[in-house]
């Protein structure tokens, strides 16, 4: 379970990014934030994992308040959230097997599978994740030949490789076109659905939202102004 309770963001520009932000996520969970362009999505996400430091307010994982870790146990804590990224930050060099393992490393460290020695049952577990998404084939390919849908696969995949318990999302169809974006969110919802993961989808297409996430929620202008069933979300903002 996941619990921010009245989480604050103002950056030193001044712009009050969240304004005293609740919201939970339950265990396995998949929920999708919409908004415009500045209601504060990426800031969210990004308070959660503190690549952003927010400046008021609480987060708990499980009851374990993120915002008050020193770095040794924020890396720990950080190891139990999957991050996937709109420009899917694959190392472009390493091939799709290498960049796989690399999860296993977390996010601060991906290129380093290049030269690590990965047990055998983390080679056999990146296989099944290709196999799982159709990408069995691409193993050995270097992640530059692949295609925009096939890299944001890897990099889901990238992030089911740390066994997160919640996956934070950030846009990611940004970069695709309308057809793959849509099989992109449902791979991604499915996944969560087969692993139990709770996960929080920035979007900012709100029909790919209502067709896949059960339940949405809105900011705009950092405060939350829906939470709902996708059923209940009218018509596109
Ligand atoms: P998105 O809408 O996907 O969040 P943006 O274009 O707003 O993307 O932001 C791209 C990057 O620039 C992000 O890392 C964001 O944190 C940063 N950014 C956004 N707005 C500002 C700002 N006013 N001043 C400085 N950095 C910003
Ligand atoms: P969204 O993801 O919904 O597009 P953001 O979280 O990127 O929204 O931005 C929310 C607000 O915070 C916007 O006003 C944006 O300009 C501002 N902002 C985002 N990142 C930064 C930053 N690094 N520095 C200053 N302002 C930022």
């Amino acid at each position: 379970m996941l619990t921010i309770d009245a989480l604050t963001k103002r950056y030193p520009t001044g712009d009050l990014a969240l304004d005293a932000v609740d919201l939970q996520v339950p265990a396995g969970q998949v929920m999708a934030l919409i908004g415009p362009s500045g209601a504060g999505k990426s800031t969210l996400i990004r308070c959660v994992n503190r690549l952003v430091e927010p400046t008021a307010g609480r987060v708990a994982l499980d009851g374990v308040d993120l915002t008050a870790l020193g770095s040794g146990a924020l890396r720990r804590a950080r190891r139990r959230m999957g991050m996937i990224f709109q420009e899917y930050a694959l190392v472009e060099r390493l091939t799709v097997m290498e960049n796989v393992l690399s999860g296993r490393l977390g996010y601060t460290g991906f290129w380093a599978s290049w030269f690590r020695r990965f047990p055998r049952r983390d080679v056999e577990q990146a296989f099944r994740l290709l196999d799982r998404v159709g990408l069995a084939a691409m193993a050995d390919k270097r992640a530059d030949a692949l295609s925009g849908g096939q890299r944001q696969r890897v990099g889901i995949i990238r992030a089911l490789m740390q066994d997160p318990q919640l996956l934070l999302v950030d846009e990611p169809t940004a970069s695709l076109d309308p057809k793959t974006s849509r099989q992109i969110m449902r791979l991604i919802v499915e996944l969560c659905e087969e692993r139990g993961l709770a996960a929080i989808i920035n979007i900012h297409d709100v029909a790919l939202a209502q067709q896949f996430a059960r339940r949405i929620v809105g900011l705009r202008g950092g405060r939350i102004v829906f939470d709902g069933p996708a059923e209940a979300l009218a018509a596109p903002q």
